[in-house]
């Protein structure tokens, strides 16, 4: 299928007072299309920077230091504001955690996605509040012809949440970021959502990149499955295989401190220990302080990301030494 995200080695560092944040160290990524990929990982693993990247949206001190952002093949990393606010919302959009955050409290519902329709889609005021209400209806919004006139804070979480989906989507973009789409919600209105947007997905074919820390969510939505730790990604293949035989500590420890990955609403804080000062990264694995499996060479050298199977990348010396079975000898608990 035709590739229509391919990250390669991005970096994105905040220069701070203290010194240098990498909070996106070398990251490479690619989404085909109609394909979802879920980028999972703790708060401070680097997900949420990622994704503002690939919208442009990293303000000072942060800053894209390095790398390629090849959307649909070309790169939009050197590319002009205006050129990309012109890819945002209309072949790139995003839906973020808190719709109230990116709804315009000022402006009704169908005033704020006419605009956008009339801006992107060369539309008139007419045909555009036309297609709205198209939009409301579709992600199940009752009485979408009144609801259109209603001002944001006038809605429920859920139904906010549906009209940002709504609106996303009404530029049929080819690529969606959604960040924590549901982590606001409650459990029966989230599964509406996640049921809703794969609805959505598949008649539009459009290609999701799934920001969430919500293993749950992975397994409802994915296709493929990046877990990112400590800026760097350090496990990548489908979803299948991540949840059956993850190969990394840290999947592992996710894993295993999700007993329902249904019930997970907390941030994974479950594996024992935190995430290193990025400031002050350790030389070798970054994991290695919470790592059961942490051997000499890991405090001596950083892994790095290797294809040990077709489409399954692990960044661990574990499995560069050819150590496999360590699982079934140690775990997280206790
Ligand atoms: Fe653990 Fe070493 Fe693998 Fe890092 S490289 S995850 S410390 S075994
Ligand atoms: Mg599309």
């Amino acid at each position: 299928a035709e590739e229509v995200l391919n990250v390669k080695n991005l970096k994105t560092y905040f220069h701070t007072e203290n010194g240098i944040v990498p909070s996106v160290d070398d990251v490479s990524i690619r989404i085909k299309k109609g394909e979802t990929l879920a980028i999972v990982g703790e708060s401070g693993s680097g997900k949420s920077v990622t994704s503002l990247s690939i919208m442009r949206l990293i303000d000072s001190p942060g800053k894209i230091q390095d790398g390629q952002i090849l959307f649909k093949g070309r790169d939009i990393v050197p590319i002009s504001m205006k050129e990309m606010r012109n890819l945002r919302g209309n072949e790139i959009a995003m839906i973020f955690q808190e719709p109230l955050t990116s709804l315009n409290p000022v402006f009704t519902i169908g005033n704020q996605m006419a605009e956008s329709i009339m801006l992107h889609q060369k539309k008139g005021k007419k045909e555009a509040r036309k297609l709205s209400i198209e939009m409301l209806k579709k992600v199940g919004i009752p009485r979408a012809e009144k609801v259109i006139d209603s001002f944001p804070h006038s809605l429920s979480g859920g139904m906010r949440q549906r009209v940002m989906i709504a609106m996303a989507l009404s530029c049929n973009p080819e690529l969606l970021i959604a960040d924590e789409p549901t982590t606001a919600l409650d459990v029966t209105i989230q599964a509406q959502i996640l049921k809703l947007m794969k609805g959505l997905i598949t008649e539009f074919d459009t290609s999701i990149l799934l920001i969430t820390h919500d293993l749950g969510v992975v397994a409802e939505m994915a296709d493929r499955v990046v877990v990112m730790y400590a800026g760097q990604v350090v496990e990548e293949t489908d979803v299948f295989t991540l949840f059956r035989e993850p190969k990394h500590p840290y999947t592992k420890g996710l894993m295993d401190s999700t007993p329902k990955i249904h019930e997970l609403k907390d941030e994974l804080t479950s594996i024992p220990g935190t995430v290193p000062n990025p400031l002050n990264y350790p030389k070798g694995c970054r994991f290695m302080d919470r790592c059961p499996y942490a051997m000499q060479k890991c405090a001596e050298a950083q892994p790095k990301l290797e294809e040990i199977l077709t489409d399954h990348k692990v960044r661990c010396w574990l499995h560069e030494e050819k150590v496999v079975d360590l699982y079934e000898t140690k775990s997280f608990a206790g």
